[in-house]
């Protein structure tokens, strides 16, 4: 009987993937370019089946799904297809002295067959994003997405099925037996989003065949309100940020700091904004059609834990605090009272609770801030550019917006990522490019130049002099 197990599966596909790596080595800016039209094309044609997948996983809206799952990977394709020609373009650069007589140039090359793990909570985004720039750098790629939004998953492998050749993309669906399956084969880039737990496991597992990482990671994005705020605007823009994808974000604002002079009005203006947002016919807003809900009962028991966990030490509830198990809906929450030492302070949240922490002077925001490990997305709201620049050269983290949330994620020219704790490497655009591309430093010597030679020995002036 034939062995079908995935492990021989992972194995074949791994192998027939390795070897067309090589011979994508030689592809043209056309031919990559075919495969993303491809890709955009079927994605164009299929919208519909995207929206029902993923909103049968956790009944993201539709009118988010279309921004943050279908536009971001459709902007993603056209922007390197747009692109692409110029980045291939090998870069010449010139000859320092010694070695006048030489040209050199920087080559982008394939980095070779590359593995792609997705979490679930912008399942395709996530997958797919990272597949347009393996594709654009001319890399094979195996996805792993997640198991916990089964039907994207589903439909991202019927999608990959229907475009590609298994030797150049492959989808393998399965939880983290099959992750840890493959994360065993010597791929030559593992591009991983996911938590900085998890983040740690594939670093270390790519350190044993040397697999270069791009790794997309989480934690605690802080949002700093000075006192010199658009009260509307900035808590428009926070409601928006927190509650899109019922706070299940990776650059969600994960908890507020705001000047003790406008705390009450702010908490306030906060609650209005949610009103208008996501209930303002009061009728409840587990009746919205605008607010998606938690993934599966195991995170929503671990979102309610973390509000029992800081209401038992104190904290108070400003907004929200219900949850219904049934369809697994916990309502926009804000809470206030805060300490340190609740663990809504100390883990990611990823889901819908908002704490707010008051400060005194914003030195001591930027002390709190630092004293955590590094954000993936860092928040500043002010009316004050030197309070911003203060901010953002003070701190350290992945990126960093002023008098918004979210929006860098949709800047193809940026470099989209996290530092340490929140991740190492970019995406997006050219950097996603880069991510699974060699730089190839070339230098070509004409036969009969001899300006190696005066470095050969025995050693006499010339080698002496270049010091
Ligand atoms: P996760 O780390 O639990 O899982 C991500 C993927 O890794 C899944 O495909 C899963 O099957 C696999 N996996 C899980 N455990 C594994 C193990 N022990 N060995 C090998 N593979 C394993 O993350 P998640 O819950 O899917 O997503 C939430 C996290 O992802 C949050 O921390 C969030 O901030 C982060 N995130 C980051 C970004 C970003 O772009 N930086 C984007 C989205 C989510």
């Amino acid at each position: 009987m034939e062995d079908v197990s995935f492990e021989s599966e992972i194995s074949k596909t791994f192998s027939a993937q390795k070897s067309n790596a090589i011979l994508l080595r030689e592809s043209t800016s056309s031919q990559r370019i075919q495969q993303l039209e491809k890709l955009g094309d079927w994605i164009k044609s299929h919208q519909e089946d995207i929206r029902k997948a993923i909103h049968a996983d956790f009944k993201k809206p539709y009118a988010e799904i279309d921004i943050s799952e279908i536009f971001t990977v459709t902007s993603e394709i056209k922007y390197a297809i747009k692109n692409l020609k110029d980045w291939m373009k090998p870069k010449k650069v010139s000859a320092p002295i010694p070695l006048l007589g030489t040209s050199s140039y920087v080559q982008f090359e394939p980095k070779g067959n590359a593995l792609i793990i997705a979490p679930w909570n912008y399942p395709f985004n996530l997958a797919i994003g990272p597949l347009v720039s393996a594709l654009a750098a001319g890399c094979t790629a195996i996805i792993k997405p997640s198991e916990m939004t089964p039907h994207a998953s589903a439909l991202i492998r019927r999608m990959v099925g229907e475009i590609f050749e298994p030797e150049l993309v492959a989808v393998f669906e399965g939880d983290v037996e099959v992750s840890q399956y493959l994360l065993t084969k010597p791929f030559d880039h593992i591009f991983f989003t996911g938590s900085p737990a998890v983040g740690k496991i594939i670093m270390k597992a790519a350190a044993e065949n040397l697999s270069s990482v791009t790794l997309e990671l989480g934690g605690k994005s802080p949002a700093i309100i000075d006192r010199d705020i658009d009260l509307q605007d900035a808590t428009s823009k926070i409601i928006w940020g927190k509650f899109v994808n019922c706070g299940q974000t990776c650059i969600a604002p994960d908890y507020l700091l705001v000047h003790e002079d406008i705390i009450e009005a702010f908490v306030e203006a906060l609650k209005a904004e949610l009103h208008k947002m996501y209930d303002p016919k009061n009728k409840g807003i587990e009746n919205s059609k605008d607010y998606a809900r938690i993934v599966n009962e195991k995170h929503l028991n671990r979102i309610n834990f973390l509000l029992a966990d800081a209401l038992t030490n104190g904290a108070h509830i400003a907004f929200g605090g219900r949850m219904i198990a049934s369809g697994n809906f916990f309502e926009p929450t804000i809470i206030t009272g805060v300490t340190d030492s609740m663990e809504v302070m100390q883990e990611e949240i990823f889901g819908p609770i908002l704490p707010i922490v008051s400060y005194s002077d914003l030195d001591s925001a930027i002390k709190y801030v630092n004293s955590k490990p590094k954000p993936l997305a860092l928040y500043a709201f002010s009316n004050n550019q030197e309070a911003l620049d203060r901010v953002f050269s003070k701190t350290s983290s992945g990126g960093a917006v002023a008098n918004d949330c979210v929006l860098h994620f949709l800047h193809h020219e940026l470099p989209f990522g996290g530092i340490n704790n929140s991740g190492i490497g970019k995406a997006h655009g050219h950097h996603g490019f880069l991510a699974f591309s060699n730089e190839k430093a070339v230098l070509k010597q004409r036969t009969g130049i001899t300006s190696s030679k005066s470095l050969f020995p025995p050693y006499g002036f010339a080698a002496k002099k270049i010091i």
